[in-house]
């Protein structure tokens, strides 16, 4: 179904930062397939873990232990801080299961209609409930009735949490992303998350953090909460956690972790072997090569070249950057420039009409910064001057 208006492009085979089309020409790969292959392409510790891992076992069932399950689900506890974890295949998935953590908290409490608070401008995926939770009227276009139960108010904003609390006594939890993506990288200031972390605590609130993107080293710590050295009640994960292999996560400290029981939820696929044992290597490797320690240095390269190439630019409205999740705000609609760059060989993405984001494999090296730099500061030159 033509749900994707896909560019005029094939690719072949990658390796590292580089794609290469059938007929053998190469692009710098600056999007990593929407923050999924954060190791870039072609990995040879992923390889090697899917190789290893699909010569031994694909598929038992969650009837039965899943020995990569629980070696993935250990790692993902230590390293978070959180107490449990639900495996399933996709971001929206693991959404789903934080969405019906907190309707199995309210109820639990005796509040027969809980609500969640979302966020203007978010993305929770395209599931029902998801789009219902995403603050992006386009998404839900078409496909009313939506799902009752979530309540949008602007994001990096504590006087709308603090308000909606005033006027609803059914809220539940507040679900949101620690920077928002889709809807245009918005970075909330620096002390946001742990004012959300603060209205949760005093008023019994599961703070649920959409990580799907920030997570997996994007943002310069393994989850972008960590920035705030706080912990989240909920905390949902997919595209980089396998590189590429899909899985999705749902992980839960405290009372949140106590509800999704027997019965309450379940996933064929979800755990399978194939993408716990990839995962796995993805953490690994990760943190053996240092690769996370050096994100923030490598997005404030990238900031800090295209800024001096373009200060004289009146047209660049904004550069700014969390990590390697970096955004460029123009003056004018830019979609156009995705096409023009993949024409010369970069592979870019706008979101928001005017907002280029660049999402780049974290594993960039100086030389490649310079490449890009080079290359994506060059382009948006001619097309600002036409
Ligand atoms: C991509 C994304 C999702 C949806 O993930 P899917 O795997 O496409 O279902 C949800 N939330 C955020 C923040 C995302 O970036």
């Amino acid at each position: 179904m033509p749900t994707y208006r896909r560019l005029p492009v094939t690719f072949d085979r990658g390796e590292g930062v580089w794609l290469w089309d059938k007929n053998n020409k190469r692009y710098f790969d600056a999007l990593s397939g929407i923050s999924v292959c954060n190791l870039g392409h072609s990995h040879p510790a992923i390889h090697q873990a899917i190789c290893q891992q699909s010569k031994k076992l694909l598929h038992t069932s969650n009837l039965y232990g899943v020995a990569a399950q629980e070696i993935l689900a250990t790692k993902l506890i230590n390293k978070s801080g959180m107490d449990n974890v639900f495996f399933c295949n996709s971001g929206a998935e693991a959404n789903e299961a934080a969405i019906k953590i907190a309707r199995l908290y309210g109820h639990q409490q005796n509040i027969s209609n809980p609500c969640i608070l979302v966020m203007k401008q978010s993305f929770h995926g395209r599931t029902m409930a998801t789009l219902s939770a995403s603050g992006n009227p386009k998404i839900q276009e078409g496909f009313a009735p939506l799902l009752e139960g979530f309540i949008h108010i602007p994001f990096d904003d504590i006087t709308a949490i603090k308000q909606a609390l005033e006027q609803n006594s059914n809220i539940v939890a507040i679900m949101l992303e620690p920077v928002q993506g889709e809807g245009g990288v918005h970075i909330p200031a620096t002390n946001y998350l742990n004012q959300v972390r603060q209205i949760c605590t005093d008023n019994n609130l599961l703070m649920m953090l959409d990580e799907i993107q920030t997570g997996i080293g994007r943002t310069g710590k393994l989850f972008a909460y960590q920035h705030n050295a706080i912990i989240p009640d909920v905390c949902t994960l997919a595209k980089a956690l396998a590189n590429g292999v899909p899985i999705g996560a749902c992980l839960a400290k405290g009372k949140a972790a106590t509800l999704l029981t027997a019965g309450k939820h379940g996933s064929t696929f979800g755990g399978n072997p194939l993408a716990c044992h990839t995962a796995c290597a993805v953490l690994d490797s990760l943190s053996e090569a240092s690769i996370i320690e050096q994100v923030e240095a490598k997005g404030s390269q990238i900031c800090s070249l295209l800024s001096e190439t373009l200060k004289d630019n009146n047209a660049v409205l904004n550069i700014r950057y969390k990590g390697l999740m970096i955004a460029i705000d123009l003056a004018m609609p830019c979609a156009e420039l995705v096409g023009i760059a993949q024409e010369n060989g970069l592979l870019i993405n706008v979101t928001n009409e005017k907002t280029i984001r660049l999402l780049p494999p974290l594993i960039i090296t100086s030389e490649h910064i310079e490449f890009l730099t080079g290359i994506l500061a060059k382009l948006i030159q001619a097309f600002t001057k036409q």
